[in-house]
């Protein structure tokens, strides 16, 4: 493939020439070879392919046949209702994004209220908890499963249907066949310019291997893809998915033992893997990052969200050399309800930016999609401005300029938040060709911008 005419961190243009997935040549006025691929980028601004640090893949697909139960869409428990019995489907009923606003903690005799003649599950935007209908309890046998950890029941030992981290097992009552074709959301994120994913979901194990293989194979999975899982994820042999951080999750109201933490961090550094750490708490960072210190440095051990980072996490960041993987598209998407339920002491804390660069502490940029919107366009703008959906602006000494924004979705997969990668000869060609040149896309940032996605020197979209 030769792409003529592409404008190079914001200056000169030039012609470049990928062949068997490398850059072999740059220049000016390269000719092209007979059967050759040509592109001309008319001066439009090729910049490394995008990298998405932290999204859970199988989980997007399936939000897209799911019924959204959350703001801004769903409000109030008639919406919600209306929201269920509007979806004509047949079998299970998949609701997503719920929150508490809505209709407070739900319950499988609420959602009865609501719709009873098929099974439902609603999973909670915090993707910590599914809630179903008395119609599914039945069909998963719930009272038979009341002392499976996760499985919430009242005071009287009844289920409530309320499911907490048990979507492993869920998933293994419902059966494979459940799972979603992951082709149409790997075209959009195509679309945005990205190239590579970093699948975030704990559970991810042998079988996700295999199906994501598979789907590589089939040319339904578009991107690279490095995974993360658990401590048994096997290796995989395909060059394009990688095994990636044991993903540990927190929740501070229920902490493992300390030492039980350092001791999991260590069994991923004995496997060559670094260790990935859900925050969102003040407590759960602080906790986390104790424990990474304890366990010994790994390149690559990294905070996921750091959603609340106090002052004082920040020397411990540096001493244990994490980089953080965080989303700013929540500033925009949840920051009004963040305003009305996060201590107002908390919101210059929220998913700050300028601060950990300041600090010298890496930071990589991710959707988390379903649970935030998958173009990293979004997330772009919303550490740039930080206004959230109503036009509030959350802490603004935080804001990063366009390059900085960028600069979090460019670093290597690996190592989140590490430098641009580079384009030159020899690099890997994964590139995200704009229409026009940067100093005019870094005013709009804007997903419509992209021309056309390269990945390993193949065409992956094109408008
Ligand atoms: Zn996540």
């Amino acid at each position: 493939m030769l792409i003529k005419n592409a404008e190079l961190k914001g200056k000169a243009f030039a012609d470049l020439r990928c062949d068997q997935g490398l850059i072999v040549e740059m220049g000016k006025g390269l000719q092209a070879l007979a059967n050759e691929t040509v592109i001309d980028a008319q001066g439009g601004a090729l910049i490394p392919g995008l990298h998405d640090h932290h999204i859970h893949l199988y989980s997007l697909a399936a939000s897209y046949s799911s019924v959204a139960c959350g703001p801004p869409n769903v409000t109030n428990s008639k919406q919600l209702a209306d929201a269920l019995i509007s979806d004509k489907g047949e079998g299970w009923l998949r609701g997503i994004a719920y929150h508490d606003s809505v209709a407070g903690e739900l319950t499988r005799w609420q959602l009865d209220q609501y719709i009873n003649d098929r099974p439902v599950r609603i999973q909670h935007r915090s993707g910590k908890m599914w809630i179903v209908n008395s119609r599914a309890a039945e069909i998963l046998q719930l009272n038979k499963h009341k002392d499976l950890q996760g499985v919430h029941c009242d005071d009287s030992g009844q289920v409530t249907g309320r499911l907490f981290r048990l979507d492993d097992w869920l998933r293994e009552k419902l059966g494979v066949s459940t799972l979603p074709d992951i082709k149409p959301v790997s075209t959009l994120l195509a679309s945005y310019g990205v190239t590579g994913i970093t699948d975030a979901t704990p559970t991810n194990s042998f079988s996700m291997v295999a199906e994501l293989t598979k789907a590589i194979e089939q040319n339904k999975l578009l991107q690279r893809v490095e995974l993360m899982g658990a401590i048994d994820l096997p290796e995989s042999d395909h060059p394009y998915l990688t095994r990636g951080a044991v993903k540990l999750l927190l929740d501070e109201h229920k902490l493992p033992e300390f030492d039980q933490l350092v001791n999991h961090i260590q069994q991923a550094h004995q496997q060559n893997r670094p260790a990935a750490i859900h925050c969102v708490t003040r407590t759960e960072l602080i906790f986390a990052l104790s424990a990474l210190l304890a366990a010994g440095r790994y390149p690559g051990d990294r905070i996921e969200h750091a959603s609340v980072t106090p002052d004082e996490a920040l020397s411990l960041m540096q001493e244990a050399q994490v980089s953080v993987v965080t989303q700013h598209g929540f500033i925009k998407e949840r920051g009004d309800q963040y305003l009305a339920d996060v201590k107002p002491e908390y919101h210059e804390l929220l998913y700050r930016g300028k601060t950990f660069l300041d600090a010298g502490i890496p930071l990589a940029g991710s959707s988390d999609a379903p649970y935030g919107s998958p173009d990293p366009w979004l997330t772009m703008r919303a550490a740039l401005d930080r206004r959230s959906d109503s036009g509030k602006t959350i802490s603004k000494k935080e804001c990063l300029t366009p390059e900085q924004a960028l600069a979090l979705f460019t670093g290597a997969a690996r190592a989140p938040g590490s430098a641009q990668r580079e384009i030159t000869v020899g690099a890997c060609a994964d590139f995200c060709l704009l229409d026009r040149g940067w100093k005019s896309a870094r005013t709009r940032l804007d997903c419509r911008d992209v021309k056309a996605t390269i990945r390993d020197g193949k065409l992956i979209y094109y408008r």
